[in-house]
């Protein structure tokens, strides 16, 4: 029996590395793919290694794609603060077109490896308000994808899994937590300290807490 590969987007938060459990788990080797963009946060990427090893990836790349040459959201511009609490509409944090520029490269490796499969820990319920992590938008991306690759065309199937899209915060820490995942290796604050501590107020943090209260589960994130 031949192995399947999968690319998996591992951003060193806690819903990646569900994600990436979640692969694992139906059996697939994943080749685990991290994008410093030039994130404020350097430590993500620490912890995208952390994830990927432990949770057994059979190999890491981090891709280097400054998205500060083009800024335009809190988190890869100076410029821009990172709000404290949540506002109106989509906030400051989106980042222009990011999971379509990151699942064109995990398409792109997905090619070339021979993977028929990429996950990607996108969920749209306790989410932030970003556009490109709504089901539409997956279904539209593996669409394209099919359309767009040799490996389409000469119908071997593409399949983009969000497979936390319709879960809560909870549910998907529920989830890992069954499958192994030590969410005290995972980031997910926006403004987290130089040791990789998260600050407790920001959107992410707020979501990230709420979702372990709400599991009954002990929350082993480091805080300042
Ligand atoms: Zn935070």
């Amino acid at each position: 029996m031949t192995v399947q590969r999968a690319v998996v987007l591992v951003s060193g938060g806690l819903d990646s590395a569900t994600a990436l459990a979640l692969a694992r788990a139906q059996g697939f080797a994943c080749h685990a793919l991290s994008f410093d963009y030039g994130q404020r946060h350097r430590c993500e990427l620490a912890a995208a290694a952390r994830v990927a090893h432990s949770l057994g990836a059979v190999e890491h790349r981090t891709f280097p794609l400054d998205l500060r040459q083009f800024g335009g959201s809190a988190l890869t511009d100076d410029a821009i603060a990172v709000p404290e609490a949540p506002g109106e509409g989509i906030p400051v944090t989106y980042v222009p077109a990011r999971n379509t520029v990151f699942l064109s490269l995990a398409l792109a490796w997905a090619e070339v490896l021979g993977a028929g499969d990429i996950f990607i820990g996108v969920n749209a319920v306790d989410y932030s308000g970003y556009p490109d992590c709504r089901p539409e938008f997956i279904a539209a991306f593996e669409q394209m994808a099919n359309l767009a690759t040799r490996a389409g065309v000469e119908g071997k199937r593409l399949t983009v899994h969000a497979p936390l899209i319709d879960m809560s915060k909870a549910e998907i820490i529920r989830t890992g937590t069954t499958l192994g995942v030590d969410y005290g290796q995972t980031l997910s604050c926006y403004n987290p300290d130089g040791t990789g501590r998260a600050c407790g107020l920001c959107d992410s943090c707020r979501l990230r807490a709420a979702g372990f209260a709400a599991a009954g589960l002990p929350d082993p994130t480091p805080y300042q």
